[in-house]
């Protein structure tokens, strides 16, 4: 059975279904003369989602775009099914992920690090490739045109160096991907979302920032459905984020161990969970865990206290008007 639902003004969401679970992962239908999905799930909801768009009237020939916030497989793992779907659809991403839509097989194979290969396979599925020549790459400050209405692209890094986030010029929507973390509407608990590889804490905190000083009405997540309290959740998101950071610093004195690190995390966060509406045993806490494990995110952030003198050597510049005298 198709579920969609109103997300937005002309904005229809299209629940991908994925692993099996409603309200967990959302796609985006934007009406108009030129129809664009924004997300489309893994590989293994592209059937849910052609039923969704079927649903709403879409043929095969009808789709003109599809939009990716960026490549992580929960979101654009369909993206090459549906493109062999739907053949007149332009594909819209970040420079910095093009390539590994055009060849997903280095996406595929870090995924499976992450991931294991059974729940690789189980959750996500194959990925097939994108032809490159109807690859559109993006960056900040792009303007991706659906005919009567277009996307503002914000190049949002933080949770992956590749994210974008986007602003829909006809209802002010603003798709936020996973820059802000997850929100479960069964739940309504904002929680951080910081996979490895290149999860960035003040990039992320930044992006942040830039959403809520766009973000004109709602905002749509890609997990789970749309916002409209922006303020109170960006708030929530870039303290969250920092405080999940600082946890797993503090952790990492202690131990070097991931399943302790995780542990802790998951230990000092829980009480996160008591600060949403819903009393504790109404919430379905394996929901959170499918999508973004506390292995995961502890994994996401180890790696990333442990190459932050890395990266801060190479950030260094070289201060100015102090050159030594020739
Ligand atoms: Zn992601």
């Amino acid at each position: 059975m198709p579920e969609t639902y109103e997300a937005a003004q002309g904005i229809t969401g299209v629940d991908t279904q994925m692993a099996g679970r409603t309200r967990l992962t959302s796609a985006y239908l934007l009406g108009g003369d030129e129809p664009a999905l924004v997300e489309t799930g893994p590989t293994t909801s592209v059937e849910a989602v052609m039923a969704g768009l079927g649903s709403l009237g879409l043929g095969s020939a009808d789709l003109a775009h599809i939009v990716v916030t960026h490549i992580h497989l929960d979101h654009a793992g369909g993206v090459g099914t549906l493109a062999r779907h739907f053949p007149a659809a332009s594909i819209w991403v970040h420079e910095r992920g093009a390539p590994h839509l055009a060849d997903p097989t280095k996406l595929v194979h870090s995924a499976g690090r992450v991931y294991g290969e059974e729940r690789l396979r189980t959750l996500f599925g194959p990925m097939e490739p994108v032809p490159s020549e109807r690859l559109r790459p993006v960056a900040d400050g792009d303007k991706v045109p659906l005919g009567t209405r277009g996307l503002d692209v914000l190049y949002t890094p933080g949770h992956a160096s590749h994210h974008i986030a986007l602003v829909d010029s006809l209802s002010g929507a603003l798709f936020t991907g996973d820059a802000l973390g997850i929100h479960l509407p069964d739940a309504r608990v904002l929680r951080p979302a910081t996979p490895p590889p290149d999860i960035d804490i003040e990039l992320g905190v930044q992006s942040i920032e830039r959403i809520r000083s766009r973000a004109e009405s709602v905002l749509l997540f890609s997990h789970f459905g749309p916002v409209t309290a922006v303020d109170e959740l960006c708030s929530i998101a870039s303290a969250r984020l920092r405080k999940w950071a600082e946890i797993v610093r503090e952790a990492l004195d202690e131990t070097d161990d991931l399943e302790r690190v995780a542990e802790l995390l998951e230990r000092r966060t829980a009480s996160e969970f008591e600060d949403g509406p819903l009393p504790r045993e109404e919430i379905d806490f394996e929901r959170y865990e499918v999508l973004s494990s506390m292995r995961m995110n502890a994994e996401g952030l180890v790696r990333y206290w442990k190459k932050r003198p890395e990266r801060e050597a190479s950030d260094e510049v070289a201060p100015t008007g102090a050159q030594p005298p020739s």
